[in-house]
């Protein structure tokens, strides 16, 4: 093995269109690739459960498609940076490779791997492949970050020829003399809830080759995405948010899919192709603001009068609001690591503007249970639905849960699927069971506060209590 090029894998678990590997292949040199298992105490954000089950099956399927092309995918565990030195030094590395991340602690992994290297003598280079652009290609007229999505992804969409065009599989010439390295069954990544596990299973196949599958099905329901989207009974959004997240298949790919598949784009493609274009826009955030996990964006809301409920929460988390709608989607995200776009808004702003309980609890349960946690995406839209976000809607504009249930699950497929012991009551009481009258919840074999719950608090006193706590913060400010 003569100096060979490692890939320092992260969330680029693909063999196509991998600008690191393709660079490695092109060398004509040896290709080590490696993951690295972060568990430095300081490590902040650590994966939650449902992240860590996606990463056990993508990380064996990559392992897998790599030994199949005759090399394996080295496992090691530890600070990153150290460890990938340490092995750079041992095999007599030319050069790692990476595709740049846009998470805060992992650029600054970024940025102390290639000085320590450098200090070696050891080449090094970060590929843009998890975005469409470059973040630092983006900018305003006068040079500094967007703030605000409309503009944003119309000055992409007007530079889409330095879009990210995808490039095909690779199969450079995987190293078959690895050192030693971890076994991925002793990194304890499954959870240890095995009824947990197995709606994840149901649902999913991590990996390359699903995600690839599920975009060439997509391709084929695109048309109906525009007029379809909002409507959770409905199977008429990609699901491709975890496959996105860990790399399974690149943004670019997505976003390419359609004038590869030789289809005329269409609204329901623009539609799509603008959600990879948020997906975008949260990175680009997270790149500029950092801070965007855990401060608000907008600096006033750090006063918002938040109320310590941790069995408020708990209801929340559990599916037993008494808002089905609401109800529907925290039992969606339990079972199956995934909740549709149009619930989770709902679901958040219940929690934080009807329940008033601060939008880093939400954040914080979304990042521990949804297979697609992702830092970007997922801090943008708890900020976003909390009004304190870089173009949140406004803190003013509450989503009523009955009337987001009545408009969005109007025959009430998705509640009757996930809150079954609503199945019996009619359409007209479904998505507010407490206005139903006795005898209806009697014959659709309903107690509430017995087997399922009042409200946890009536809309309108919730909607009144959220528009209150926003004067404290106007009145502070005056
Ligand atoms: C409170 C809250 C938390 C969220 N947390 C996450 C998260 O942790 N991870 C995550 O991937 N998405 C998150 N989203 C965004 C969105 O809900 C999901 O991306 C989407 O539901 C995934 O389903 P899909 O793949 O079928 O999406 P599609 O509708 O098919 O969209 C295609 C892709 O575009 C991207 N996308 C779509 N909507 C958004 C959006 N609003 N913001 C950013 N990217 C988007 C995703 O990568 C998605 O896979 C969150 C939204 C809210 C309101």
């Amino acid at each position: 093995m003569k100096h060979p090029i490692i890939i320092w894998l992260r969330q680029d678990q693909r063999l196509s269109d991998h600008p690191a590997l393709a660079a490695a292949e092109a060398s004509n040199r040896e290709v080590i690739p490696c993951y690295v298992l972060d568990t430095r105490d300081t490590r902040p954000w650590r994966p939650g459960g449902a992240s860590r089950w996606w990463l056990y099956h993508s990380l064996s399927e990559i392992g897998q498609r790599i030994r199949e092309q005759g090399g394996d995918l080295l496992l090691k565990h530890g600070d990153p940076v150290s460890i990938i030195t340490e092995l750079a030094l041992e095999v007599g590395a030319s050069a790692v490779y990476w595709s740049r991340a846009v998470e805060p602690h992992c650029r600054r992994d970024e940025t102390a791997l290639a000085s320590t290297l450098e200090a070696h003598g050891i080449g090094s280079e970060g590929f843009a492949g998890n975005l469409l652009f470059a973040p630092e290609m983006i900018q305003n007229r006068s040079g500094a970050p967007f703030r605000v999505f409309t503009p944003f992804w119309k000055h992409c969409l007007a530079n889409g020829s330095k879009m990210r065009a995808p490039t095909g599989p690779v199969s450079p010439e995987f190293s078959t003399d690895l050192p030693d390295g971890d076994v991925l069954d002793d990194w304890g990544l499954l959870p240890t809830h095995s009824n947990w596990a197995a709606g994840l299973k149901e649902t999913w196949q991590p990996g390359e080759a699903a995600g690839q599958a599920l975009l060439h099905k997509f391709v084929e329901k695109a048309p109906r995405y525009n007029t379809h989207r909002n409507f959770p009974a409905e199977d008429a959004t990609s699901r491709l948010s975890p496959y996105l997240h860990f790399g399974n298949i690149s943004a670019a790919q997505a976003y390419a899919a359609f004038s590869a598949s030789g289809r005329e784009p269409d609204q329901g493609v623009a539609a799509f192709q603008r959600e990879v274009g948020w997906r975008e826009f949260s990175a680009h955030l997270l790149v500029h603001f950092p801070s965007l996990p855990e401060k608000p964006f907008r600096p006033e809301f750090a006063d918002f009068p938040w109320r310590d409920a941790p069995q408020l929460l708990k209801a929340w988390q559990t599916g037993q609001t008494g808002f089905p709608i609401v109800d529907a989607g925290m039992r969606q995200l339990w079972h199956t690591g995934w909740m549709h776009n149009r619930v989770r808004m709902v679901a958040a702003s219940v929690l934080v503007k009807h329940l008033l309980v601060h939008w880093h609890h939400g954040e914080a349960w979304f990042w521990d249970t949804l297979v697609d946690a992702d830092l970007g995406n997922n801090a943008a839209g708890w900020q976003w639905v909390a009004g304190c976000g870089a173009d949140a809607a406004p803190y003013f504009r509450i989503f009523n849960p009955i009337l987001q249930g009545q408009k969005f699950d109007a025959q009430g497929g998705y509640v009757r699927q996930w809150v079954p012991e609503l199945a019996k009551l009619p359409d007209r009481y479904l998505h507010a069971p407490w206005l139903a009258p006795v005898e209806v919840l009697t014959d659709a074999g309903i107690k509430l506060g017995d087997n399922y719950p009042k409200p946890l608090v009536e809309p309108d006193v919730g909607r009144k209590q959220a528009l209150a706590a926003l004067a404290t913060l106007k009145s502070r400010a005056c």
